[in-house]
């Protein structure tokens, strides 16, 4: 028997959940029958747990490895966040490690060609670039780094470099739910969970697609429809997804419209008299931007000045803004009205990629306060992530350009005191000025020094810039031909970040590495390696730690501590420093734990604590606070700030606001005014371009286009147009048309009225291609608290490939 047909038979005998990897990308998916509650081992097949290395779900599955390579893949049926349920790219998960165009050695590129170097030099090229000038080195990742990666890189920078250009690219993904939750509870982070999710009789998706982009989390909703249960779901949106479908009332809003929808929620509830009292006299403040110089505390307004200044938000001003008609707001005010619903928002990048994203994240928190909607399961405004540990790596981490680990921030003198006290480093080691935010980081890096670009050496860890930064000629291809610019990459396959990189440096990927990851609803979850990378790829950490330690040798003082250790020092009982810095050694010892266990008393620091990294070996993830028990167990937390379940809420009381920005135990109410977009529709460039994801494919698509399955059922990207907007353009389904803005163009074929339906007037765009840069034409207009970038609405026209140019028409006219 063949062995693709016994690994077949075998695991369809076990009537495990999942796929089947095999020897090259293509991949064998079986029927979901339903995992067995504990997969058997045997015969040369070992399973072991992993959450998924894709979206912000953190959906877990379980492995099976056969001669040091990933056979098969099954919904974990332990895990609570998807019991053993997989979207398809979660099936498909496995297949990423075995793309044919796996990055197997260092590259360095000379006289414009990438020539192989061996590891010795790569890191020896990095380590005197930094060393000659640390002042203008910048480092940039990811939500995809895991916990040890992020926090290693964050203690090279800001502990060991003193320089704070640190940015992640999780600025670009949910920056503005950072800031929104900051503004409102003193601390980031949902105080709910995705039990909301099967407790919820009202749920509310604000610009979100969850049905495509959270799809295991969706069918929980989904699911208990089909069980009888009633639901009911409302979709905000800025056109018609496989959400609204399942939705039973669908309010498409234009862009911006969720601002004055939340006002005009926040307006009735005041005006009918049917907000929560009690609940808003208890345990909430009202907040303004100051006039001058808005922060994210704002100012002391009363609760007579907020009825002031909400009172223009009637729901027929509101419908004039949003586009959604008045007796819709109406409908939404009388639901929030009605404390016997339990009522969940979900959001994610429609209302982070937002120039108003801080705003209006802390306006729907806003509506949920006031109306009472709060604390109880099911009665939650919930942020989600799209990457696996945003929240994980860079939220609690805090690797942003201001932050220091445990919610600190490097402004503060007493922060940066106590993390030089956790890190043993000299007094006034932590630089006080924030770094560079991503858009400004790649903005130095573009910029000729000559100018005023301050930033000539850029290293990029597990993200691709090259795809995803907005405004793309500007923010990255202006880099080409900069002699005194240098981009380092590490990556597992050619992107097109490394197209422009000088020198690349081959990745390990998910499981050929240990690994931690933070998921959306503050579940940290771990795994171990359980195959080797291909040819000369590494681990992200190790790079790291052999830059540190080169920087060492060439007498950087940065690099040691207080006592003259270095940095990154991991010893053996006797006390011998381990040499991890030398790869064949990484392994020696768990790299992963010693930085997560040096990492963890920071969690404390604002009730984020976690368990010893033992205990997340054991679980499926536990989520923070997790909390000692009197007996030694450790117990995780589902609903924060509520009386009934947070270790923190003081003795009695039923919600408290424990790191509330008034000292009070109070939450923040704010009133943001309206404001219109950063770029309008006018008669150059008539439509609203929004840009985002498919199902199939992750992100910019570099992991799941090597997978075949999920290549061949989405292979290209295309442009999402109103059948009426396309027949007065006379455009035909499939034609491939020039779509172009102020800043740049990318050709697409069209899809009329396909898996989304825009409005007239709005096209869409995913950006999963790496052929069609649709970040060309996006702009960097971004949010002024969060610095998010706005990719959901700029202006573009849609030209036929033969048609001519409107500067040509005017020439010829
Ligand atoms: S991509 Fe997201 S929803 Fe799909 S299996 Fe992975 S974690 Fe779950």
């Amino acid at each position: 028997m063949d062995t693709q047909r016994r690994r077949f038979l075998k695991s369809a005998a076990m009537a495990a959940a999942g796929s089947m990897v095999a020897a090259n990308t293509d991949l064998i998916s079986l029927p979901v029958m339903g995992a067995d509650d504990t997969l058997p081992d045997g015969d040369g097949l070992t399973w072991s747990k992993a959450p998924c290395r894709f979206c912000g779900t953190g959906c877990h599955v379980q492995v099976g490895v056969e001669d040091g390579r990933i056979v098969a893949v099954a919904g974990d049926k332990h895990a609570d966040v998807n019991k053993g349920l997989l979207c398809v790219k979660g099936y498909h998960v496995g297949g990423i490690l075995y793309g044919e165009d796996r990055l197997t050695k260092p590259l360095l590129r000379k006289d414009g060609e990438l020539v192989e170097i061996e590891w010795d030099e790569a890191i020896d090229i990095i380590a005197k670039r930094i060393n000659k000038a640390p002042d203008r080195f910048a480092f940039y990742g990811s939500g995809q780094w895991t916990i040890p990666e992020g926090y290693a890189a964050q203690k090279l920078m800001k502990g060991g470099l003193s320089n704070n250009h640190i940015d992640p690219n999780a600025r670009l993904c949910m920056a503005s739910a950072v800031t929104g939750f900051l503004a409102t509870y003193g601390v980031d982070e949902p105080a709910g969970c995705y039990a909301d999710l099967d407790a919820c009789n009202v749920l509310i998706t604000w610009g979100n697609n969850p049905a495509e982009m959270h799809p295991v989390l969706f069918s929980r909703v989904t699911d208990r429809r089909s069980r009888g249960e009633e639901v009911k779901i409302i979709d905000i949106s800025t056109r018609r997804t496989r959400t609204s479908d399942a939705a039973n009332e669908y309010l498409e809003m234009k862009p911006h419209g969720d601002v004055a929808i939340s006002l005009g929620i926040m307006h009735l509830l005041i005006e009918n008299d049917s907000y929560d009292k009690a609940f808003v006299k208890n345990h909430c403040n009202f907040r303004g931007d100051e006039a001058d110089t808005p922060t994210l505390t704002g100012e002391a307004i009363s609760e007579e000045e907020f009825r002031k200044r909400i009172a223009k938000y009637t729901p027929e001003h509101v419908e004039e803004l949003s586009g959604v008609p008045a007796e819709k707001i109406r409908m939404l005010a009388d639901l929030f009205g009605n404390r016997d619903h339990l009522i969940t928002s979900l959001w994610c990048m429609g209302m982070n990629q937002h120039t108003m994203g801080t705003a209006i994240n802390s306006l729907v928190h806003g509506v949920h306060l006031l109306s009472g909607h709060f604390g109880r399961p099911g009665d939650a405004p919930t942020s989600l992530t799209g990457q696996p540990s945003a929240c994980g790596t860079v939220r609690e981490v805090g690797t942003l350009a201001h932050a220091l680990p445990g919610g600190r921030v490097v402004a503060k003198p007493e922060h940066r005191s106590q993390c030089e006290g956790f890190w043993n480093l000299p007094e006034g080691r932590i630089n006080p000025v924030p770094g560079y935010h991503t858009v400004k980081m790649f903005d130095q890096f573009t910029k000729p020094t000559a100018e005023g670009g301050d930033i000539d050496t850029l290293f990029v860890q597990v993200t691709n810039p090259g795809q995803t930064l907005p405004n793309l000629n500007k923010l990255f291809n202006d880099k080409q031909g900069m002699e005194d610019k240098f981009l380092i990459v590490s990556d597992v396959y050619p992107t097109a970040t490394t197209q422009l990189a000088d020198l690349i440096l081959p990745a390990a990927l998910w499981v050929e590495k240990n690994g931690i990851f933070g998921n959306s609803e503050r579940r940290t979850q771990q795994w171990f390696k359980l195959v080797d990378p291909p040819g000369e790829a590494r681990d992200d950490t190790w790079m790291t730690i052999a830059i540190a330690h080169r920087l060492f040798e060439l007498g950087h003082e940065g690099m040691k501590d207080k006592d003259g250790d270095f940095l990154f020092a991991v010893k053996d009982d006797e006390g011998n420093e381990i040499p991890i810095w030398e790869f064949e050694h990484y392994y020696d010892v768990n790299v992963d734990k010693h930085l997560f266990e040096e990492y963890r008393p920071f969690t404390t620091m604002k009730h984020k604590n976690l368990a010893p990294y033992d205990e997340y070996v054991k679980a499926r993830g536990m989520r923070w606070p997790v909390v000692e028990q009197s007996d030694g167990s450790w117990r995780e937390t589902k609903f924060r700030f509520s009386g009934f379940d947070d270790p923190f809420v003081a003795e009695g009381k039923e919600f408290d606001f424990y790191h509330s920005n008034t000292e009070d135990g109070k939450a923040q109410i704010w009133f943001h005014e309206y404001q219109s977009p950063p770029e309008m529709p006018d008669k150059d460039f008539p439509y609203w371009l929004c840009t985002g994801r498919v199902l199939e494919h992750w992100h910019t698509g570099t992991m799941t286009r090597r997978v075949t399955q999920l290549n061949r059922a989405m292979p290209t990207s295309y442009v999402e147009m109103n059948m009426e907007d396309a027949r007065d353009q006379n455009i035909r389904q499939g034609e491939t048309v020039i779509l172009e803005s102020r800043r740049g163009t990318t050709e697409l074929p069209v899809w009329i009225d396909g898996r989304g339906r825009p409005p007239r007037g709005t096209v869409f765009v995913p950006f999963f291609d790496e052929t069609k840069l649709i970040n060309n034409c996006t702009l960097d207009a971004h949010d002024p608290f969060s610095k998010q970038p706005d990719y959901k609405k700029c202006s573009v026209r849609v030209r036929k490939i033969n048609d001519a140019t409107p500067s040509q028409v005017a020439k010829s006219d």
